[in-house]
C-alpha cells in the first residue's frame, strides 16, 4: 500500500524551507532528491568500508568490490537483463551514449550512413552523435512530434532507409513528458536490421522497464534522477552488441595485460570501464534502485499518473498558461510559458520566492525548443514524493506570476 506520508519523510531534504516558505520541489527530471537510506549508505561505504575495488587482495579492498559489484547485479534486475554481464557501469546517461558512439558506431559506420533521431531528444542524445556528422560526415534524420507531443512509432520506423544504422529515442521526454512506444519501434527497427538506443533517464524513473520485453539494443540510465547519488548510472548493452564494440576509453581495469607493443582487454563489461569508477556514487545507486524497488514500481507509476492528471486538470485550467505537449500517457512532467512577455526566468524567479522550484531554459533540448517556437520554458516534473497540494502551490504561485507579469 503506497503511503505518500512514509515516502516524504524518507526524504530529509523536504522539510526545510526555502525562502520562508516550505520547500515544494518540482525539479526531479533534473535531479531528484536522496532518501535517507541512500545517505546512510554512502556514509557508511566511506566510514566503514572504504577502498578502491577489484585491484586490492586486503579485506577492505574485498568487502569494496562486493558492494560495488553487488549494484551490477541490482541494475539488471532493475531493469529486467537476463545477465549482469550486459551492463557497464558509468556516471550516466551521458557517458553511456558517447560509449555507443565513440564504441560501436564510429569503428562501424562511414559517410552517407543514417542515423534516425526524435526531435525531442536531450542534448546527451544528440551531440555524441553530432560528432558522427561532423567527423565521419554521417547524417542526421530527424522525427518531429505530433501536434500534442506524441511520437508515433510508425512516425520513427517510416523515417528508416537502407542507410540507416541506428535509431536512438528517448523513452520519455524530459519536456513535454511523452511516453514513446519504444517496444514498437524496436521490433519494427529490428524487422529492418536496425539497432535501437533508447535514452531511459526519464523513462526509468517513472515505469516499470524491462528491456528484455523492450528488446532494445542499448539502454541508458543516469543514477541522480533514480533517487541515487550524482556521477551514478549504467548501460545495458545487449549481447551481440557488445561484442561488437570496441573500447572507447583506456586505462586501468578495463585491461588484462599491458607490454610495451601489446595490450589485451578485460572481458566485458570490465572492458568498457576504464579507471577507478565512482565506487561509492555506484554503491549509492544500489541502495536507491532498493529503495525504489521497496515503494514498488507499479505504486510509484500510480502514484505519479494520479499526479499528472490531477495537474493536468489544474494547469490546463489556467487559460493564459501555455502548457506545452499533451500526449495520451505522458508522464507528471510539465512545460509551460506563461501568455504575455515574462520570460520563463522571471516566472521560475517568482515561484522561487514561493518556495517553489522549477527549471527554467531550453532543458537541454534545442531541436525541441526550435521545433515549438520558443527559447524556454517553465518545467515542473513531478516525483514520487510530490503531492496534489503540491500542485495546488504551484497553481497558487502561478496566479501570482500572472497579476505580476499580466
Ligand atoms: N536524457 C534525458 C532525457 C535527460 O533528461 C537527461 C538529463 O537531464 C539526460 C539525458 C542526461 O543525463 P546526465 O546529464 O545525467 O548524463
Amino acid at each position: 500500500m503506497f503511503d505518500i506520508d512514509a515516502v516524504r519523510k524518507d526524504f530529509p531534504i523536504l522539510s526545510r524551507e526555502v525562502n520562508g516558505k516550505p520547500l515544494v520541489y518540482l525539479d526531479s527530471g533534473a535531479s531528484a532528491q536522496k532518501p535517507q537510506v541512500v545517505l546512510d549508505t554512502i556514509q557508511r561505504a566511506y566510514a566503514e568500508d572504504y577502498s578502491n575495488v577489484h585491484r586490492g587482495l586486503h579485506t577492505l579492498s574485498t568487502i569494496s568490490t562486493e558492494n560495488y559489484e553487488a549494484v551490477r547485479g541490482k541494475i539488471a534486475d532493475f531493469l529486467g537483463a537476463a545477465s549482469e554481464a550486459s551492463i557497464v557501469m558509468n556516471t550516466g546517461t551521458t557517458e553511456g551514449i558517447n560509449t555507443v558512439a565513440y564504441g560501436w558506431a564510429m569503428p562501424r559506420m562511414e559517410a552517407g550512413d543514417e542515423i534516425v533521431l526524435s526531435v525531442m531528444e536531450h542534448h546527451a542524445n544528440i551531440v555524441p552523435w553530432h560528432f558522427l556528422r561532423e567527423r565521419m560526415g554521417v547524417k542526421l534524420v530527424w522525427v518531429e512530434p505530433e501536434a500534442d507531443g506524441s511520437l508515433p512509432a510508425e512516425k520513427v520506423l517510416e523515417a528508416v532507409t537502407d542507410r540507416t544504422r541506428l535509431i536512438a529515442v528517448t523513452h520519455m521526454s524530459n519536456v513535454l513528458g511523452t511516453v514513446v512506444d519504444v517496444k514498437a519501434i524496436t521490433s519494427g527497427a529490428h524487422a529492418k536490421g536496425v539497432p535501437v538506443l533508447v535514452d531511459g533517464s526519464q523513462g526509468a524513473v517513472h515505469m516499470k522497464v524491462d528491456v528484455a520485453d523492450i528488446g532494445c539494443d542499448f539502454y541508458a540510465i543516469t543514477g541522480h534522477k533514480l533517487y541515487g547519488p550524482s556521477g551514478s548510472g549504467a548501460i545495458y548493452i545487449r549481447p551481440e552488441r557488445m561484442a561488437e564494440m570496441r573500447p572507447f576509453m583506456g586505462g586501468g581495469d578495463m585491461i588484462r595485460e599491458v607490454h610495451r607493443d601489446e595490450i589485451t582487454y578485460n572481458d566485458a563489461p570490465m572492458k568498457f570501464e576504464a579507471g577507478t569508477p565512482g565506487i561509492v556514487a555506484q554503491i549509492g545507486l544500489g541502495a536507491a534502485l532498493d529503495w525504489m524497488t521497496g515503494v514498488g514500481m507499479d505504486s510509484i507509476a500510480a502514484h505519479e499518473v494520479s499526479l499528472r492528471d490531477y495537474a493536468r486538470e489544474r494547469l490546463f485550467g489556467l487559460n493564459w498558461l501555455n502548457v506545452q505537449g499533451d500526449a495520451p500517457g505522458k508522464g507528471a512532467i510539465f512545460s509551460f510559458t506563461l501568455e504575455g512577455a515574462a520570460h520563463a526566468h522571471d516566472i521560475s524567479t517568482v515561484l522561487d520566492k514561493k518556495g517553489v522550484a522549477v527549471r527554467a531554459g531550453h532543458h537541454c533540448a534545442g531541436p525541441l525548443m526550435d521545433h515549438l517556437g520558443v527559447t524556454a520554458t517553465c518545467r515542473a516534473s513531478f516525483a514520487v514524493y510530490n503531492t496534489r497540494s503540491e500542485v495546488d502551490t504551484l497553481v497558487d504561485a502561478l496566479e501570482l506570476c500572472h497579476e505580476l507579469f499580466a
